[in-house]
């Protein structure tokens, strides 16, 4: 009988090629397969999060994200009367490398991903389907099948469901997936349009809704989105027909031509009832859909793989106990529902026909909201959470304060920030790094010799010096995906060992 394989990745989109890049850098045994033969070649998703493109930097793709993509950084609000400037993520975001949303397609995210795990050997097997999963004993049976009709059983210990919104892998490990569809239907293209300045983000805004055009680059200069106004036609989207709607939002003075893309769709906020059942589980859209407002989809689910692969990775190896796994859904279920609930208000404010919320929508959020985002510390907020920079773990059973947790500077369960400036790439590569700020005297190598035995090849140590985030003697061991696990004040290294013993302890190491 051959060994079950590791992990089974079910779906190459965004989420599962992530997610598959993670398990390679560990060197887990893992195959990646999607039903469809060729990667999706729609712009679809269109904004990368500045904490996506810090998450994707350990895989060295960032910077051929940031090149082939557009940041923009101004909203410019269409009034009938005026327009009103405003600037995007000017704010909050000092403490990161990438502080900018990136317009870029998903179709060009994908294949960045793409070529990133070809050029470490991963195949994604393409034309091959998930069936039918049942579990049997520690490892899950899994039926594929090619699209030749050729099938083929496979024993894995972990099957994660990255295969979207109808996900296979949800249903067939009983997951309930709540929620409800929205009764409108949105109208998207991706083309060119005369009349727009570049590098901004424009929006319209009606007592029927809002037009946005958001700038692309490739395939198209811009993307249009809009809500299908109530009453019209349910018919194929044409170029014609959001002419018309665009004159209406934008007083004839856009021209729309060239579309490379235009489709309707519905939207739906739905999220699983848990992230896990046993051996499997789900991550990305099989595990939250929602409206695109805020631009989090992809993003949430990019960081749902890079939360799971080295839990997945290091439990595979025996280098954790299983218990790191329940830490999955304990971490990300809260942040999928901040997403649903954040999503469906701002979608309900932007598109409810209640008459008070048009007024606000029209007469008051135009007055207001340049005054409310005036305020640098509201501004500052929104920043925080759209940017993704904010979400934390302090809660999670893999988040440990010190009995003395530094007065300021990251606590645990935080981001790492990147400031000062390259204190991510420091402890960017593949393990846990441990960040010692203060006197160097305080940190002689024979104090670490007990905590790395056995270990050494999991845990990098990096002093500090003058770049630390904490003014003084501070011991800080960052997980494998960038937040802080273990946070101490001082140079006592009992909670730290602690620490370590649990999570990676020495009969795995
Ligand atoms: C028209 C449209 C516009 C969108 N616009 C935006 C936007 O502006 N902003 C935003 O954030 N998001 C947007 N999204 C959503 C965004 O595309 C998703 O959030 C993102 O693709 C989720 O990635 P994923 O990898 O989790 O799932 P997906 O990208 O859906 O990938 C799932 C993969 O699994 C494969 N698969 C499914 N079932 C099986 C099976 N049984 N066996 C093998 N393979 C399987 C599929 O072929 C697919 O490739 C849009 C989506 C659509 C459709």
């Amino acid at each position: 009988m051959t060994a079950p394989l590791d992990v089974l990745v079910v779906g190459a989109g965004p989420t599962g090629l992530a997610l598959a890049a993670q398990l390679r850098s560990y060197g887990t045994t893992f195959r990646i397969l999607d039903r469809s033969l060729d990667r999706a070649r729609e712009s679809r998703a269109l904004a990368i999060q500045p904490r996506t493109l810090e998450a994707l930097a350990g895989f060295g793709v960032t910077d051929e994200l940031v090149a082939r993509g557009n940041p923009a950084m101004q909203l410019r609000m269409h009034l009938p009367r005026r327009v009103v400037q405003l600037p995007l993520f000017d704010i909050g975001l000092a403490d990161t490398a990438y502080p900018f949303v990136l317009f870029l397609s998903q179709a060009e995210t994908e294949s960045i991903l793409t070529g990133h795990l070809a050029a470490q050997d991963v195949v994604v097997e393409r034309g091959t389907e998930l069936v039918r999963l049942e579990r049997s004993g520690s490892s899950v049976t899994c039926r594929l099948r090619r699209g030749d009709g050729t099938e083929e059983t496979v024993d894995a210990r972990f099957v994660v469901g990255c295969d979207g919104a109808h996900s296979t892998v949800r249903t067939q490990a009983g997951i309930g997936f709540e929620g409800y569809a929205y009764p409108q239907t949105f109208l998207l293209a991706d083309l060119e349009v005369d009349g727009l300045e570049p590098g901004a983000v424009h929006t319209y805004m009606t007592g029927s809704g809002m037009l946005f055009f958001f700038p692309l680059g490739s395939p198209a200069t811009w993307r249009m989105l809009a809500m299908r106004p109530p009453g019209a036609p349910d018919t194929e989207v044409r170029l014609g027909f959001l002419q018309k709607i665009t004159n209406e939002y934008a007083s004839n003075r856009l021209v729309l031509r060239d579309p490379v893309w235009m489709t309707d769709f519905r939207l739906h906020n739905r999220g699983a009832a848990h992230y896990r059942s046993g051996p499997c589980f789900l991550a990305g859209d099989a595990a939250h859909i929602h409206s695109p407002a805020g631009a989090q989809g992809m993003n949430t689910g990019i960081q749902d793989a890079l939360n799971l692969g080295w839990k997945l990775a290091l439990v595979c190896q025996g280098r954790a106990p299983a218990e790191l796994l329940e830490t999955y859904e304990s971490e990300r279920a809260p942040v999928g529902r901040s997403v649903l609930r954040f999503t469906d208000r701002a979608f309900t404010i932007g598109t409810s026909s209640n008459p008070l919320i048009r007024l606000a929508r029209t007469r008051l959020a135009p007055r207001l909201a340049p005054l409310a985002l005036r305020a640098s510390g509201p501004r500052g907020r929104v920043f925080r959470t759209v940017s993704e920079l904010g979400i934390h773990y302090r809660r999670s059973p893999a988040s440990t304060a010190g009995s003395r947790p530094p007065r300021k500077g990251p606590q645990a369960g935080d981001r790492l920030p990147d400031l000062p400036r390259g204190l991510q790439a420091r402890s960017a590569g593949p393990g846990w790094h441990l960040l010692l700020s203060g006197p160097p005297a305080l940190w002689p190598d024979e104090r670490f010799a007990p905590l790395l035995r056995g270990r050494d090849d999991l845990i990098g140590i990096h002093r500090l010096g003058g770049e630390s985030p904490w003014l003084d003697a501070v011991q800080a061991l960052v997980r494998p995906d960038g937040y802080l696990g273990y946070v101490a004040h001082g140079a006592q290294l009992e909670g730290l060992r602690a620490y370590v013993e649990r999570w990676l302890p020495a009969q795995h190491a």
